[in-house]
Formats: structure tokens, C-alpha cells, sequence
């Protein structure tokens, strides 16, 4: 039986899909850094202490595993707090800065992911999850709509379709997004590889 992939999966696929490729197809993972051994340890809790009033929650359920078989998607999500009106809202923090004063989009497509399992698991509907950026120090909501959920599935369905097939998908080198990949080393050699090629063509 196929290995269920990881909601980390669809956040990265939605960051970018070459990720996903290196870690689901070609099994590359980016080595760990410093930056990322940080991030691990984000597990100061302070952020929740102001959460938990802002969202009248009565419970914070911590490092809940959830499985959804129709989607063959797993994920742990760090918090979820469950308001008096039995509302589920996810939440995480991040070790970096919100986009343009709202939630980046791969961090949005991770908490869209962690709700439609919340959704499967608990039988709720889940309209909200928040993210606490720790380098901002802000606390961001991000509306789960219908339009975010769908997008989360069809890319679910893209990835599972990218390990069947095997194909790389069409992503360019762009400074701004590829900066801080830690993937870069194996992109500009391609490119690179790339580049050789078509002149080469051209020579020949
Ligand atoms: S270097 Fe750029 S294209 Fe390559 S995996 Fe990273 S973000 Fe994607």
C-alpha cells in the first residue's frame, strides 16, 4: 500500500512543487539548519496565554494526529483550541514574518489542510485557524473557505498524480522565492545542465 503523504507535503508542494518532487519522487531532503533547528523551538507556548481569551477557547488540544483515508493525507498539528461554541480553530507559529500583513500562502495551505482532517476527524466544520508569526510577534487569522479547501484537495491530487507519473513539474528559478531554498544546489544544476544543452544545440 502507498505511503500516505503528510500535510508538511501539501505545504510544501504549495510553497513549491519542485520541493515536493525532491522529497516524494526523487526521496531528496534538504539537509537541517540552523535556522530550521530554531523553528523546532518555537514550543514556547507564551503566544497561546493571549489566544486563548481572544478565542474563548474551554480546551487546547496539543500534537493531535489526524489520518484522513479518503484523501490519503496525515498530519500532527501543534494546537487546536476548541471555543464554547464547540468551534475547532487549528493553530501554529511560525519562525518567520507574515506576507503583506497576512498569512504566506504555503502556510495557509497548511492550516486549510490540518482543518478538512479536523473536519473528517471531529464531524465539525472548521472557519477559521490561526498563525503566530514569531519574528513579527503577530498573530494572523486565516478564513477557511470553501475556495481554500478546494485548492488544498486539488493539490493533494496533483501531488499523489506527480509520484505516479514521476514527472518533474515546470517550475522556473526565481531569485525571490529561491534565495532561502535549501533545494537550490540540485535546481542550478539543472539549470545549469539546461543551459549547456541548448548550446550545445545551438553549436551543433
Ligand atoms: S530552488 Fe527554487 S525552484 Fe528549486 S526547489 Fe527551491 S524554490 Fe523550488
Amino acid at each position: 500500500m502507498m505511503k500516505y503523504i503528510t500535510v508538511v507535503d501539501v505545504k510544501n508542494y504549495s510553497l513549491c512543487p519542485m520541493i515536493a518532487y525532491y522529497n516524494n519522487v526523487l526521496h531528496i531532503y534538504e539537509r537541517v539548519t540552523e535556522t530550521m533547528e530554531l523553528g523546532k523551538e518555537i514550543h514556547d507556548e507564551g503566544f497561546l496565554s493571549h489566544l486563548i481569551p481572544k478565542l474563548k477557547a474551554v480546551k487546547v488540544l496539543r500534537n493531535i494526529e489526524l489520518t484522513s483515508g479518503r484523501l490519503g493525507l496525515t498530519g500532527k498539528v501543534d494546537y487546536v483550541f476548541v471555543t464554547r461554541f464547540n468551534e475547532y480553530v487549528p493553530a501554529d507559529a511560525k519562525w518567520s514574518d507574515p506576507e503583506f500583513g497576512g498569512a504566506q500562502r504555503h502556510h495557509k495551505a497548511q492550516l486549510a489542510a490540518y482543518s478538512i482532517l479536523i473536519e473528517e476527524v471531529y464531524r465539525t466544520v472548521v472557519k477559521r485557524a490561526v498563525i503566530y508569526y514569531v519574528r513579527a510577534k503577530k498573530t494572523v487569522e486565516v478564513p477557511i473557505t470553501d475556495s481554500l479547501k478546494h485548492q488544498v484537495e486539488e493539490e493533494i491530487r496533483k501531488i499523489y498524480r506527480m509520484i505516479k507519473t514521476g514527472n518533474e513539474p515546470r517550475v522556473r528559478i526565481n531569485p525571490k522565492k529561491c534565495g532561502g531554498c535549501n533545494y537550490q544546489v540540485y535546481c542550478k544544476a539543472k539549470t545549469i545542465d539546461r543551459t549547456l544543452k541548448l548550446r550545445m544545440e545551438k553549436v551543433i
